[in-house]
C-alpha cells in the first residue's frame, strides 16, 4: 500500500507467527483499534489475551485512515431516533469517553503519533449550518467538556483559507493524529501488558460452542471467549455476521510538503475539517505540511482505476490555491458501514464478541468498543447492551448484493447532499 503512513510510520513491532495450539482467556481476531483495544482494556483487567492478525498490525482501517478523532459514536439525530433519548444520552457520553481514552492512550504510553488538537465540522450549506448550530448548542447545554465554539461565514478566514463554505462549528477537544503509528504504538503497548500478538496469522476457522477457538493455517487458539474484530476486513468468515456491514471504499492523498506560509494560508489553526455531506470530503495538515485530502471516488462502490485523477478537483475546488501541487502518495481502505450507520456490538452463543460497522468514522467508537467489549466479558454488560440491543439489517446475498445495493446507497446520499 503506497500510503503516506507506511512510509513516515515509526518502527514496527515485529511479532511472531501463530505455530501450534496456545490458549488463553480471550482470543482475538483482528489487530486494528477494535482488537488491539480491547486487548489493552482486558489485559488490564488481568486476563490472559491472544491477539491474532491475518497481516501486519494496522493493515485494515486503523493504518489506513484521515486521521480524524471525531467525538462521538454517531449523529446525534440518528442515536435518539435508534436509541432513544435515555441510549441516546449514554451514547452521548461514551463518544466523549472513546476521545478521552484516545487522548490518554497516547499520553499514557507515551505514543508518537502527531497528535494535534482542533477539529473543524464546516458547512457546505446553510441548513447544514443552521443543524450545527442546533447540534452545537444542544451540546452545550449538555455540558460539553472542551471548547466548542460557532463559526459565522465572516469569520472563516481565520479557520480556513477556502470559499467553499458558509461556516461550521470548532471543536477543541477532537483532532487529528498519524493513525497507523497510533495503533503501532497502541500494540506495542498491549504486548507490554502481556497480550501475545501474532502476526501473518489468519484466522480461517471461528469454531463456536462451549470451548471456541480461532484456527490459523499453523496453529490454534482456545479461549473461553472469542472477540471478531475484523470489520470490512472480515469477508464472511462468520456467517451469522456475513452482511451487516456494507463494504465501501474511501480514499485519500497526500500532496508534497508545502510552504509554511502556504500551510497557514489554508488552515491557519491546523485542525481537520470534514464537511458535513453525507459523502463528505475531509482533509488535514500531516506534521510535514502535507495536505492529506480524502473522500469518495465514485457512486459506483467500484474501486477507482485513478485515485488522485478523482480526488484533486476536488481538493483544488476547495482549495484552488493547491492547482499545480505535486500529489506523492494515494491509497485507499475499505469502510464497514452499518445500515442504520450506527456501530454494531453484539454476541453470538454467549461466548463470541463483536464490534463493528463504525461506518467512515471509527478512530473513537473503535477505542469505545474496546472497553465495552471487555467490560461485557468480564461481567458487566450494562454499557455494551445499549447498543447490542439494537436490531441491525442485514444484506440478502453478501457481497454480490452488496455492490449494486452500496451503489444505489450512494446514488441516495448523494441526492441528500445536493438539498
Ligand atoms: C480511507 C479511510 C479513511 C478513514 N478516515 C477516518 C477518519 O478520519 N476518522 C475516523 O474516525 N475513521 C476513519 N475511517 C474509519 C476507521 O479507520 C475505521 O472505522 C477503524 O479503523 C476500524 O477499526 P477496526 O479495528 O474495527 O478495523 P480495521 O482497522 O479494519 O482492522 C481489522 C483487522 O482485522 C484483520 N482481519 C480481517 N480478517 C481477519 C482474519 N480472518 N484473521 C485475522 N485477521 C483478520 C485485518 O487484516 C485488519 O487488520 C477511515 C477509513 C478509511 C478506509
Amino acid at each position: 500500500m503506497n500510503s503516506y503512513y507506511t512510509a513516515t510510520a515509526g518502527p514496527a513491532p515485529d511479532f511472531p507467527r501463530l505455530q501450534g495450539d496456545v490458549t488463553a482467556d480471550v482470543a482475538i481476531l483482528g489487530g486494528g483499534y477494535t482488537g488491539v483495544n480491547a486487548a489493552i482494556e482486558l489485559a488490564e483487567r488481568g486476563l490472559d489475551v491472544v491477539l491474532l492478525e491475518a497481516r501486519r498490525i494496522g493493515w485494515g482501517c486503523s493504518g489506513r485512515n484521515g486521521g480524524q478523532a471525531i467525538v462521538g459514536l454517531a449523529g446525534r439525530a440518528r442515536l435518539l431516533r435508534h436509541l432513544g433519548p435515555d441510549g441516546a444520552r449514554r451514547a452521548w457520553e461514551l463518544g466523549i469517553e472513546g476521545l478521552r481514552i484516545v487522548r490518554q492512550r497516547i499520553e499514557g504510553f507515551g505514543i508518537d503519533c502527531a497528535w494535534r488538537p482542533g477539529y473543524f465540522a464546516a458547512a457546505c450549506k446553510l441548513r447544514q449550518l443552521d443543524e450545527l448550530k442546533r447540534e452545537c448548542d444542544q451540546q452545550h447545554g449538555l455540558g460539553y467538556p472542551w471548547e466548542l465554539s460557532f463559526v459565522s461565514r465572516r469569520d472563516l478566514p481565520g479557520v480556513i483559507g477556502s470559499r467553499a463554505y458558509v461556516g461550521g462549528v470548532l471543536d477543541s477537544g477532537s483532532g487529528h493524529l498519524h493513525p497507523l503509528n497510533l495503533c503501532l504504538g497502541e500494540a506495542r503497548a498491549a504486548a507490554g501488558l502481556g497480550v501475545r500478538i501474532y502476526e501473518q496469522s489468519p484466522v480461517e476457522h471461528v469454531h463456536h460452542g462451549a470451548n471456541p477457538s480461532l484456527q490459523t493455517p499453523a496453529g490454534r487458539v482456545s479461549a473461553r471467549h472469542l472477540i471478531i474484530a475484523g470489520d470490512a476486513y472480515l469477508e464472511g468468515l462468520v456467517p451469522e455476521l456475513r452482511g451487516s456491514v456494507l463494504p465501501a471504499g474511501s480514499y485519500l492523498i497526500a500532496t508534497e510538503p508545502l510552504s509554511t506560509e502556504r500551510a497557514r494560508e489554508l488552515l491557519p489553526l491546523d485542525c481537520a475539517v470534514s464537511d458535513q455531506n453525507i459523502l463528505l470530503d475531509y482533509f488535514r495538515l500531516s506534521s510535514d505540511r502535507r495536505l492529506l485530502f480524502g473522500g469518495r471516488c465514485n457512486y459506483t462502490g467500484a474501486v477507482p482505476r485513478d485515485i488522485a485523477g478523482t480526488l484533486r478537483p476536488r481538493m483544488e475546488r476547495v482549495f484552488p490555491q493547491l492547482r499545480g501541487a505535486r500529489v506523492d502518495y494515494e491509497w485507499g481502505g475499505t469502510v464497514g458501514v452499518s445500515l442504520k450507520r450506527i456501530p454494531q456490538f453484539g454476541c453470538l452463543d454467549g461466548n463470541v464478541w463483536y464490534a463493528q460497522g463504525y461506518s467512515g468514522h471509527g478512530i473513537v467508537p473503535a477505542h469505545v468498543a474496546g472497553r465495552l467489549l471487555a467490560e461485557a466479558i468480564t461481567g458487566d454488560r450494562s454499557r455494551f447492551d445499549v447498543f447490542a440491543g439494537l436490531r441491525h439489517l442485514r444484506l440478502p446475498g453478501g457481497r454480490w448484493f452488496a455492490t449494486p445495493a452500496l451503489a444505489l446507497g450512494m446514488a441516495w446520499y448523494r441526492l441528500l447532499d445536493m438539498l
